[in-house]
């Protein structure tokens, strides 16, 4: 383990006594309720991180999502504005450029919520609680009070850390995180993004979302003369049980060239997340669709998910006499798996979390999405780390520890302070 330098012993206290403001921070994010879908509140959003920006003197810069690419891409949500906030420490086109990310939207406040009102935020035996306390609006925080502190070590810095805060990323990012690298392109040198990994843990990649839309047809006719149609609902339930005992059941044992060594590095598949169809009681229904959620694993692609579902589906409808050419699969979103294929960056980030806090972290797969994989395609070596708990995400009573969040900030306001350091 590196011994901390005076000067980084310092960084970490002026860290520190940041909490009150961490904790002010948070709850003032949380309690503006940017729930997606459909993208609520947007605008005061982005105002209110840009006031905090300014007030801990960044510079900032707003993008502004083209009403054609929301259109284009959160189709159902196209009249929600959709706008990026960037903000920086040091002048933009100077290097090395640390970038910092999160994105702000959080997703419904479903389930009962006993501890509090999802944006009425509290504090609470050291933990916040709120929708979006650990995903992400406490890790926006931390990433704040980061750069707070480094303000203060301004003179010692070359280069320049930034910070983005980005919307849309519950969705898949197309109008967040994607729109800021088509505009940016590589503008940083290195992304760490503030997702709730907790602490111990560092995501150097995620798993891809493969999600499709199945379209059953049949024949309609009344019910009292069913022999005149055909019954999308049992042809759908035929395909379903056979996609189940043939395809759901043997994909997370599939052999590939899996590009990341973890165990819980899975492909898997759900079925039937949403089923639509029918109309009335008393006519045969003509049509059934339902959804696929297959979550693919770095070393596949969407393409080979999908034709590989396709290819099941296929077998299962010739088994069961159900003409090809009644079946339609859409996509829904085609989110790639990502890993970082950099052992610099992981190598000294995790010396940085090692230094700062104290514990070794360990690398490890993040089972859900990110933005990991926008940023990753524009070629800037990214990986997620962030205090907060991602089991404590998208659920009622979310919440994050202030502990944690300040943790967090430590390691991003050091790592940013090595990298960026005139003596480093
Ligand atoms: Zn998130």
């Amino acid at each position: 383990m590196a011994k901390l330098s005076d000067a980084e012993e310092n960084l970490l206290k002026t860290v520190k006594s940041s909490e009150d403001l961490l904790v002010e921070m948070t709850k003032d994010f949380i309690s503006i309720p940017t729930v997606n879908p459909p993208g609520s509140n947007y605008v005061k959003m982005v105002n209110q991180i840009d006031m905090w920006c300014r007030r801990l003197g960044l510079d900032v810069e707003i993008i502004d999502v083209p009403d054609k690419v929301v259109a284009e891409r959160s189709p159902e949500s196209q009249h929600q504005p959709r706008k990026i906030i960037l903000a920086y420490l040091g002048a933009k086109e100077k290097r090395p450029h640390i970038h910092f990310n999160g994105h702000y939207d959080v997703v419904p406040a479903t389930g009962t919520w006993k501890v509090t009102d999802p944006f009425t935020p509290i504090l609470k035996d050291g933990k916040i609680y709120g929708r979006g306390a650990s995903d992400m609006k406490g890790p926006l925080a931390s990433i704040l009070v980061a750069l707070k502190a480094l303000a203060e070590y301004k003179n010692e810095l070359n280069g320049v850390a930034s910070f983005s805060a980005v919307p849309d990323e519950e969705i898949g990012g197309e109008a967040g995180a994607r729109y800021l690298v088509e505009k940016k392109k590589t503008f940083a040198d290195v992304c760490i993004i503030a997702e709730p990994s907790g602490v111990e843990t560092i995501w150097d990649s995620h798993k891809g979302q493969a999600w499709l839309e199945v379209t059953v047809k049949g024949k309609a006719a009344h019910a009292s003369t069913p022999w005149l149609g055909v019954n999308a609902f049992e042809r759908a339930s035929r395909l379903v049980v056979c996609l189940a005992d043939n395809y759901v059941k043997q994909l997370p044992s599939k052999q590939f060239n899996k590009l990341v060594p973890y165990a819980d590095a899975i492909p898997v598949v759900t079925l039937g997340g949403v089923v639509r169809g029918g109309g009335k009681i008393n006519i045969v229904p003509d049509n059934i669709s339902f959804t696929v959620d297959r979550r693919t694993v770095p070393g596949e692609t969407f393409e080979e998910a999908k034709s590989e579902f396709v290819n099941a589906l296929y077998a299962c409808a010739d088994k069961l006499g159900v003409d090809r050419s009644d079946l339609e699969v859409k996509t829904i979103l085609a989110g790639e798996p990502c890993v970082l294929q950099n052992e610099k960056l992981k190598t000294e980030f995790a010396e940085v979390v090692e230094d700062a806090l104290s514990l070794k972290p360990s690398f490890k797969i993040c089972q859900g999405g990110l933005d990991m994989r926008h940023f990753i395609s524009a070629t800037i070596p990214t990986l997620t780390y962030g205090g907060g708990d991602s089991s404590k995400a998208h659920i009622a009573d979310e919440y994050a520890k202030v502990s944690d969040l300040l943790d967090a900030a430590k390691v991003y306001a050091l790592y940013a302070y090595r990298m960026l350091s005139k003596h480093h």
